[in-house]
């Protein structure tokens, strides 16, 4: 999914207000009628018809009827603005140039923040399959709060935000966190590239050592990635790893601990035979090396992040999980696994310049619509 960042230019103050009022109303309705529209905005009911029928036009909200009322809700393209908005506010973005990754559960740009400097946003999109299984989970929510790919998808930046802070705080190799708004994170922008798209590395021993420590480390302190693969690692030039991706970390107390423990073990394993013809006896086992040392776990559990939010976001990947199984059963044998693609993997194309840019996002956004000297070029 493309990021419109020229939609997010020409925005009114009533635009805004509607799209937040919109947002709002999502907390407790699934389609928010226009008068609670009305009164969250504070827009006269008979006024904001038109800010509506704009809104719709700019794909930023949806018209929907329920049985018994049309009403409203937010799409992606009105969340990303949202949280842009904020973001923009804070100085952590400027502005937004080439999308870098496009993966089942997120789109990855790279930006630049007040500062000049170049960072990376990372919008979560949860939910790009169906909400069907989770509505069954209907205990870990609330009757009045249904698990909306907007609700998820926020969850998970909160909980990848919230495990990038504390493991870079204890020195792990992860991106620098920027900021963090709804379902996007900023962060360092790395001078990496993906082990997935490396051929060959001077000694595979050596970064293969690397990496189980890592997995043993992040045991030691409590914690298992569950995605420890080829897609979440990038090397730097002189060789070093650097961990990235993490709404599905689990701590070592988690019922199924040893299973996801293994399991990254094993994904290195595969991936270095495969890969680099390399292989070795030596390898971490979760009775053995994943003791408990130190209490990251809790500690980000104390930074924000609930053990109900933890709870929710878990029921809803799992679910998510099943179903893309049913739809296409895979194993981590196979040459090519149920993971993007490298071809997946979008990179600048310099005929967009349109999406390029989305200076003038801060206080009047309505009247700069021109393309001024202050573009970012990226
Ligand atoms: P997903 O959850 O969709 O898998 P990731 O966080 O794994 O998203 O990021 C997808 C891709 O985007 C990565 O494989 C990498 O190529 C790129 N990427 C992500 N974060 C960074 C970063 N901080 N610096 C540079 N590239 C990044
Ligand atoms: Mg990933």
């Amino acid at each position: 999914m493309k990021l419109d960042a020229k939609a997010l230019r020409y925005m009114s103050t009533e635009d805004f207000r509607v799209l937040t009022a919109i947002e709002i109303g999502s907390r407790n309705h699934d389609i928010v009628p226009a008068t609670l529209i009305s009164q969250l905005s504070h827009l006269r009911s008979g006024g904001i018809n038109k800010f509506i029928t704009d809104l719709i036009k700019r794909k930023l909200i949806a018209s929907e009827s329920s049985s018994k009322y049309v009403g409203y809700k937010l799409v992606y393209a009105g969340y990303d603005y949202l949280a842009l908005k904020t973001l923009s506010k804070r100085g952590s973005v400027a502005s937004v140039g080439n999308q870098i990754g496009v993966g089942k559960e997120s789109d990855i740009f790279v930006i630049a923040g007040d500062n000049d400097e170049q960072a990376v946003l990372k919008l979560h999109r949860l939910g790009r399959l169906s909400f069907r299984n989770v509505k069954n989970k209907r205990d870990y929510f609330r009757p009045d709060q249904s698990p909306s790919w907007m609700y998820m998808s926020r969850l998970s930046a909160m909980k990848e935000y919230a495990f990038m802070q504390v493991l870079h705080e204890h020195g792990f190799p992860v991106p620098k966190p920027i900021d963090q708004n709804r379902h996007c994170i900023v962060m360092e922008l790395l001078d990496a590239h993906p082990l997935r798209q490396i051929e060959k590395v001077g000694e595979p021993g050596k970064l293969y050592s690397e990496l189980m420590d890592l997995i043993v480390r992040l045991a030691k302190h409590g914690l298992i990635h569950g995605d420890f693969n080829e897609f979440n690692i990038l090397v730097r030039d002189d060789g070093s790893p650097i961990l990235i991706d993490f709404p599905q970390m689990v701590s070592t107390s988690h019922a199924n601990a040893e299973f996801y423990f293994n399991r990254d073990v094993d994904c290195i394993r595969t991936f270095f035979k495969r890969r680099f013809g390399y292989e070795s006896v030596l390898y971490p086992k979760f009775a053995l090396d994943a003791n408990k040392e130190f209490d990251l776990d809790v500690q980000v559990a104390a930074s924000g992040f609930t053990k109900k939010e933890q709870s929710q976001l878990e029921a809803f990947m799992e679910s998510e999980q099943t179903e893309a199984s049913n739809a296409a059963p895979h194993s981590h044998d196979e040459e090519d696994e149920d993971l993007p693609s490298d071809e997946e993997i979008v990179y600048a194309d310099d005929s967009e310049e349109d999406e390029r840019d989305m200076d003038g996002l801060g206080e009047d956004d309505a009247s700069d619509s021109d393309d001024s000297d202050d573009d970012y070029d990226i």
